[in-house]
């Protein structure tokens, strides 16, 4: 007999809590914070080790510290009057970089948790009942008993069939990483991390193509917002395909070679890598969640209601398995709401936009309604859009060719939507959401004092435009003769 056989058989630990969240990114840890900051004993699982899911370790963070170094080194190049030598790229000590803010990160969400008393499970969680759940951890297994859950298991990227298995062909989690720099990049899918990405690995050295199935990069958003990055990229990438399919044909010590199909024909072409950025789909489908009763879609989505309440009472669903759109500051506003019900507050998701921003160089973001949405939904609005050559701050910081633009409602005068492209819009989008869910109109916005010389100022100008007391630039009055 051996020693393993004759072991006794050791049963798996287990922990009884009032509230299980499942997940520990943006959504699921502000979920456990706030209930543990509510008085409730939380559990908090997640199959990775460092809190801070998709968001902190492969998502978010990284990217912005990758598109920071990217930026410096474009602005460097493009700076007027001053030149540069051709900078010295050190991989190890970027991925370095990248690799230390996570952790400090990690470490400061680790710090909360355990502030709050709260029981951080390492594992893959699945239900085993509406009461519990087992989670699989790298040594052993625990059995959580719960009272109440939260569901905030997110989502992974979406594989297209017919591409190998092969170490060149990449998702966003391996591009973050970093390996080497290929000389030539096929990027497909032109949404927010295929063009986040090939902006990190253009300014990096890689000759980018980028190929997008629909008939613009973005397709989300405005044509007009989405022009002047257009133009940008234009101007630098090997190649951008709209309206394209990508096949794959073979992976050879050459390369991965591919078609590129689009109305005017078929072009081939040999790549050295491959990222393939064509969305994600909620994880709702491994988690065990027909043995609580929680139903899932097809698409691996679970249902909420304005509570964030799935079809089982006491579970609560949030963050990106409850679909589109999918954003970290949803998922962690979700969590307050769900956090706050659990313990027992009358709270809903009212949320009246969730603003959209593509960290590119120039930025683009947007909230409320697009023209795209407003025409396709008949909505009456008005558009008024500054462009961003008659601000002092724009012009001297290479940013002339941005835009600012806000819809209107022709009647109340109410703010119904606004667009920036141009440095810092997913900050400056702010203003406008905060105005829409303030239920501002444009002589709100026009009145309020905007420092100068700000990028801020084009939000107050545009509604000055709306209002028709602009003076930085010739007023509609004027067009109308
Ligand atoms: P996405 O849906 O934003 O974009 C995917 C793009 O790929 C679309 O434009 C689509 O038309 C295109 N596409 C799909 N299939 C294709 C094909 N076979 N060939 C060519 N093109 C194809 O998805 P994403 O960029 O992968 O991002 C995933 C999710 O993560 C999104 O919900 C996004 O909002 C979110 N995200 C947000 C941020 C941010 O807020 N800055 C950053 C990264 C990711």
């Amino acid at each position: 007999m051996t020693a393993q056989a004759s072991a006794p058989h050791r049963p798996d630990p287990s922990v009884e809590t009032e509230l299980m969240v499942l997940g520990a990114g943006p959504g699921g840890y502000t979920a456990a914070f706030r209930a543990a900051d509510l008085g409730k004993r939380v559990v908090l699982v997640d199959s990775a080790a460092p809190l801070g899911g998709v968001c902190l370790n492969h998502g978010c963070i990284p990217s912005k510290s990758l598109l920071h170094t990217a930026k410096v080194i474009r602005d460097a190049g493009g700076l007027e009057g001053v030149r540069f030598g051709s900078p010295q790229l050190d991989l190890d000590a970027i991925r370095a970089g990248k690799d230390r803010i996570i952790a400090r990160m990690a470490r400061g969400l680790s710090a909360l948790a355990r502030q709050r008393g709260i029981t951080v499970l390492q594992g893959h969680g699945r239900f085993t009942s509406a009461n519990g759940l087992q989670v699989a951890g790298p040594e052993r297994s625990t059995a959580v008993r719960f009272d109440k859950a939260i569901i905030a298991c997110g989502s992974a990227p979406v594989r297209l069939p017919g591409l190998p298995q092969d170490p060149r062909v990449m998702d966003s989690t391996a591009a973050l990483a970093l390996a080497d720099i290929p000389r030539r990049l096929l990027i497909v899918g032109g949404g927010i991390i295929g063009l986040e990405m090939a902006q990190i690995y253009d300014a990096l050295g890689a000759r980018i193509t980028l190929v997008e199935r629909m008939d613009q990069l973005l397709p989300g958003a405005d044509a007009d917002l989405v022009l002047p990055l257009a133009r940008k990229l234009g101007r630098r990438y090997e190649r951008i395909c709209l309206g394209t399919q990508m096949h794959f044909l073979a992976a050879t010590d050459q390369g991965l070679r591919v078609r590129l199909d689009d109305k005017g024909g078929q072009i081939e072409e040999t790549y050295d890598r491959i990222l393939v950025a064509v969305g994600r789909h909620p994880n709702g489908a491994n988690i065990g969640a027909e043995a609580a009763g929680v139903h899932v879609d097809a698409r691996g989505i679970i249902a909420v209601d304005a509570q964030m309440r799935t079809n089982v009472a006491h579970i609560f669903a949030i963050g990106d398995v409850v679909g589109e759109p999918m954003l970290a500051h949803k998922a962690s506003h979700e969590a307050r709401v769900a956090a706050g019900v659990a313990c027992g507050q009358d709270l809903r998701f009212d949320a009246r936009t969730i603003p959209c921003v593509a960290y590119t160089d120039p930025e683009i973001a947007w909230m409320g309604l697009t023209e795209l949405e407003a025409t396709r939904r008949g909505i009456p609005f008005e558009n008024f859009t500054l462009p961003w050559h008659v601000s002092g701050r724009a012009m001297s910081s290479g940013s002339g060719d941005g835009l600012t633009k806000l819809l209107i409602d022709p009647v109340s005068r109410r703010i119904l939507g606004a667009g920036i492209v141009g440095a810092c819009a997913g900050d400056l989008i702010a203003e406008a959401v905060f105005a829409l869910e303030m239920d501002a109109d444009a002589g709100d916005l026009a009145l309020a004092i905007h420092p100068h010389p700000t990028f801020s100022e084009t939000l107050a100008l545009a509604a000055e435009l709306a209002e028709g007391t602009i003076t930085d630039m010739l007023p509609p009055s004027y067009s109308r003769g």
